[in-house]
């Protein structure tokens, strides 16, 4: 090892680079934070190629004189805090005067600035960390820093770059929780010379969501009464109870103004809607935080996307409290989805114990059954009854005896209740064929008698534009049309009872989050078949009568894995013969 050595400034800030800098959208981010902390009313981003050819934030912010853009590219030169016990109580967006040196240490970067006051204003041009042009300039008042050509000195970072597609997506969603997280600000998005979005400044929250997602999304959110407890106040919107995602990107939550994601907020949310959301899908909410900023620590993560709070269990039962409150009114009967094992009266019949393509013997299998997994807060007492234990006789001579409540199929197991329930049994089903044919094509889709034009977020709209070819695999064929617009030509083929936008939604949801690739991988193919599955089945038909019943619990057995969903939903439950007459005994 050799001696040690302080390195050089540049090779300093590349580092720190590294850290505030993961990819073009944390530039914009870092950028247009410092034009909301400069006070600006109309910030406006533009980039080229998803942020690596340009980036360019331009903002009508206080500027700066000459000596403060030349001394805001050095190392931890910031107006923000003076003194380290400033740090205990952040108030702007930024704090360590790093960002700039490092986005210029990575870059062509070029600051041009001016104050109101200032007859002129001064120019600054930076190629790689180094100084190289410093004049006068005579721009509007306000400050705009262009970033060209990001990591050309680094290639190893370039290489960790995602598709142009994704970067963009990236950018634009960056973009979009800022504007939610301040409304009285104008923002305009250019990508590539072509308007993304132009908010008009607002007082009202309400507007700016509307004008960034549409009326539609607006709908589906309740508004929580403006509370205060523990020193938090709360205000902002969740989704109705029903319309959840699997998605949690339009979960946004801020704490003092700032995006933040954290189990702190998301678990609660997701606890007060137990029983009215399937498992795996989040309430879409916007919902503002806002305390004493000596209660969060934002000082924790590079790129500030991690706080600290000082007593999170508070938080926690005050975001327990906001989403409940919303759904105080919201009855059951507005549609919401039951949650999955809610009905304590029967168990799921656990996976994979046998298959019945090779059964040893049919009466004799060994099928355990097992208690769900769900904590209830409060059993009903009423239906409490020991876990049922294994070596449950099982087969597949199961008489139908009918349909229960639009969702289940009940079958006379030897003596024993079996329920099938139609949805999950259809997902697994259609799960096995749609992976089937992924590796020898694309999902069967449908030709719509007429395109249908949906407005979608235009970060939704740029994600369906990055993976037209992967959508077009799972049956759906879609391409951009216009800003944040989208045609839609097809569908995949079973999904015959869902809206076209219903089926967009949710299945640009289900891929994002569970970062399906542009290359049709392994993995991938079953991203897509369990996916589709799971919006066919939502959108499938009910079997009719016993025939069609009786298919598909044969379809069911045929399958592989036939216990549960690609997700590991249950697809059947039995009530065994022993466990009938035990719940009747004296
Ligand atoms: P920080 O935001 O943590 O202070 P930055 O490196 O992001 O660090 O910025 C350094 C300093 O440059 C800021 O503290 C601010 O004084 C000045 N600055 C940066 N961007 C702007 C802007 N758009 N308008 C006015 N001043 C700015
Ligand atoms: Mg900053």
């Amino acid at each position: 090892m050799g001696s040690i050595q302080v390195l050089p400034d540049i090779v300093a800030s590349q580092v720190a680079a590294g850290e505030v800098v993961e990819r073009p959208a944390s530039v914009i981010k870092e950028l247009v934070e410092n034009s909301i902390d400069a006070g600006a009313r109309r910030i406006t981003v533009e980039f080229q190629r998803g942020g690596t050819r340009m980036m360019r934030v331009t903002d009508d912010g206080s500027g700066m004189d000459r000596s403060d853009a030349l001394l805001c590219l050095e190392r931890h030169a910031t107006s923000k805090i003076r003194q380290s016990t400033d740090l205990a109580a952040i108030t702007t967006m930024g704090f360590r005067g790093e960002a700039l040196p490092s986005i210029a240490s990575v870059s062509r970067f070029e600051l041009s600035s001016r104050r109101r006051e200032d007859e002129a204003g001064t120019l600054v041009t930076v190629i790689g960390g180094k100084i190289h042009v410093v004049q006068e300039s005579g721009e509007a008042p306000g400050t705009k820093i262009e970033v060209g050509d990001l990591f050309f000195n680094v290639p190893a970072r370039r290489k960790f770059l995602r598709g142009e597609q994704t970067e963009a997506a990236n950018i634009i969603q960056q973009i979009e929780f800022l504007a939610v997280a301040h409304p009285e600000i104008a923002f305009t998005c250019l990508r590539d010379g072509r308007e993304v979005f132009r908010l008009a400044a607002t007082e009202d929250l309400a507007v700016r969501l509307r004008d960034l997602h549409g009326e539609e999304f607006l709908g589906k959110l309740l508004p929580v009464a403006s509370f205060e407890s523990q020193g938090i106040s709360v205000r902002g919107w969740i989704a109705k109870p029903g319309e959840g995602r699997s998605d949690r990107t339009l979960q946004m939550t801020f704490v003092n103004g700032r995006i933040i994601r954290s189990p702190v907020l998301s678990l609660p949310l997701r606890e007060a809607c137990d029983g009215m959301l399937i498992k795996g899908l989040h309430p879409p909410a916007v919902l503002f935080f806002d305390m004493d900023p000596a209660a969060v620590d934002c000082n924790v993560h590079p790129a500030k996307r991690e706080v600290r709070f000082r007593d999170p269990s508070n938080l926690r039962a005050v975001a327990l409290q906001a989403a409940r409150s919303a759904w105080g009114n919201a009855s059951p009967s507005s549609g919401f989805t039951p949650g999955v094992g809610s009905d304590p009266l029967f168990s799921p019949i656990i996976s994979s114990v046998w298959k019945p393509h090779d059964p040893p013997s049919q009466h004799e299998l060994p099928v355990y059954v097992m208690e769900s997994d769900r904590v209830e807060e409060s059993p009903p007492p009423l239906y409490q009854h020991p876990s049922p234990s294994g070596n449950v006789g099982f087969a597949f001579s199961a008489r139908f005896l009918g349909q229960l409540a639009g969702k289940y199929l009940l079958f006379d197991e030897q003596g024993g209740l079996l329920l099938l329930e139609i949805r999950a049994a259809r997902e697994r089903i259609l799960y096995e064929r749609f992976l089937a044919r992924l590796t020898i094509g694309e999902i069967e889709s449908q030709r719509l008698l007429l395109p249908e034009v949906l407005t979608l977020s235009p970060a939704d709209a740029a994600w369906i534009e990055a993976h037209e070819k992967l959508l077009q695999k799972a049956g759906l064929s879609a391409e951009l049309f216009g800003q944040g617009s989208i045609k839609v030509d097809a569908v995949p083929a079973d999904a015959v009872n869902l809206s076209v936008m219903e089926i967009v939604i949710r299945l640009v949801d289900e891929l994002r989050t569970q970062g399906a690739s542009s290359s049709l991988d392994k993995g991938t193919r079953e991203t897509l078949a369990s996916s589709v599955s799971r919006l066919a089945a939502a959108g499938g038909k009910l079997p009719s009568g016993e025939e069609g019943a009786r298919i598909l619990l044969k379809d069911l057995l045929d399958c592989n894995l036939p216990y549960s969903t690609p997700k590991g939903r249950p697809t059947m439950s039995l009530l065994a013969p022993g466990e009938l007459s035990r719940r009747f005994s004296a």
